[in-house]
């Protein structure tokens, strides 16, 4: 396909991650055969809206916010990705974001595009009331997007189930029924399934001890270090306690925790609770946030935000094994640096799948209204997670590639084999 002159929100003046998706892509190009003719087709998001998100604060003074919501493509399904806020959103993050659940969908199955939102506030300064209201406002302008089979928001940064059942009853209302589909994530009071909070840190030990295994290391007395210690992090670290590996090193936001003999991840996250620091856990010590990076270990987790790994310190990571819970943690440079010190890196679109998948099972239940146990939800997580990361590694062996440039060829195949078979409309 013959690439024209990119549309003005492509410019070069308004890369960041997007750049590192269209890297990525460029990277699987050459596996894609006759399919790669289609290829142009990932570079573009079918649809962007930005919506200026008006509210009412506790003051009486009202207060603008800016809004998005994209969808990068819906080639094999209706949109599927999260909405986060955060003060630094911007159309980039959520070009990327929406982009690279497309990729996600697509390597574990899931019938699903990729869309993704995002609000540009810090939604540390609003109260509880803000928060509703500016959350009910956005669904509101982006409901000409959002529907149980056309797009379906889930939870990401700064986002919760509770965020989600105002998502759920705004659109409800604004219908004139309850559609419970219309999100997932959701509290299991209104329809939310059993296992989705923890499924995300579910997914990435999963494949993190499925990429352990391939490298001959035990989970028993394993070093884990995590960056970022909200849903994804702090359960992950968890679950990796939980089965005897020692969470040495612990990142967020108000500071790194490092203790030789393993941190209680329940105990750092009491410490966190109300607002509180990793720094009052007991028994740890401080350390730099740059020292992070350096920390002896087996496996780390970046679980916090995008292009936390880079040229600068990748080549300080002792880690046998990345795992990536967050969403674009690694930019292209660094994981080249990566592979060259030998680093196994489990992608974001492999390792933190576990989220959409029960949020997929969520979606599906709410259609049949009969709900399955937790010890289902979590057996069907599981055995979808192996199959999957199985899959990639054998694509990965047979072309000498990394595993996620295993998980773009099985995902842009996919998605690139229902486009052509769709074709242009008209
Ligand atoms: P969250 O809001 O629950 O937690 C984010 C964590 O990152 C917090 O502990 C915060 O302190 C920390 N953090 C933020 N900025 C940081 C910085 N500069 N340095 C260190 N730590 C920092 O968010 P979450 O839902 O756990 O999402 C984390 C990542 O996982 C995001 O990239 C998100 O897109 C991705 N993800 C989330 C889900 C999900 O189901 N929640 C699913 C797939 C992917």
């Amino acid at each position: 396909m013959k690439n024209h002159d990119l549309p003005s929100y492509l410019s070069k003046d308004n890369l960041g991650p997007w750049e590192i998706f269209l890297e990525q892509i460029d990277r699987v190009i050459p596996y894609l055969g006759n399919l790669a003719y289609w290829a142009e087709s990932l570079k573009r998001p079918k649809r962007i809206l930005i919506v200026d998100v008006p509210i009412h604060l506790d003051d009486g003074s009202v207060a603008h916010f800016e809004g998005y919501r994209v969808h990068h493509n819906t080639s094999r399904g209706p949109g599927k990705g999260g909405v986060r806020f955060h003060q630094d959103v911007n159309l980039s993050e959520v070009m990327a974001l929406s982009a690279w659940m497309t990729i996600k969908n697509a390597a574990v199955g899931l019938p699903y595009g990729g869309a993704k939102g995002g609000i540009r506030v810090d939604p540390r300064t609003l109260s509880s009331g803000e928060l509703e209201r500016l959350t009910r406002r956005y669904t509101t302008e982006i409901g000409l997007l959002i529907g149980p089979d056309k797009d379906i928001p889930a939870p990401d940064v700064n986002t919760n189930p509770q965020v989600m059942a105002w998502m759920m009853d705004t659109y409800s209302m604004n219908m004139g029924r309850t559609s419970t589909g219309v999100v997932t994530g959701k509290p299991v009071a209104l329809g939310g399934s059993l296992g989705r909070s923890d499924a995300t840190g579910r997914g990435v030990f999963v494949t993190a001890s499925e990429a352990m295994q391939r490298r001959g290391l035990r989970l028993e007395g394993a070093r884990v270090a995590v960056q970022g210690f909200g849903n994804v992090g702090s359960t992950a670290a968890r679950i990796f306690s939980d089965h005897g590996a020692k969470v040495v090193a612990i990142q967020d936001i108000t500071g790194t925790i490092y203790a030789e003999n393993g941190i209680d991840p329940r105990a750092a996250l009491k410490a966190t609770e109300h607002g509180g620091k990793l720094g009052a856990t007991p028994g740890v010590s401080e350390i730099g946030s740059a020292d992070f990076w350096s920390v002896p270990c087996d496996v780390l987790i970046p679980a916090a935000l995008e292009r936390q790994i880079t040229s600068e310190n990748a080549g300080k990571i002792q880690a046998k094994i990345v795992v990536e819970g967050a969403n674009g943690p690694t930019t292209p440079a660094a994981d080249d640096i990566l592979a060259d010190q030998g680093t196994l890196v489990v992608p974001d679109v492999l390792a933190n799948a576990g989220g959409v998948t029960v949020s997929y099972f969520e979606w599906v239940q709410d259609f049949s209204s009969y709900y399955w146990t937790e010890d289902e939800i979590n057996a069907r997580l599981d055995r979808l997670m192996r199959e999957a990361f199985t899959a990639l590694w054998e694509v990965s062996e047979r072309h000498g590639v990394t595993l996620r440039t295993a998980a773009y060829i099985v995902a842009c195949t996919r998605v690139l084999e229902a486009r052509a078979l769709r074709g242009l409309y008209p």
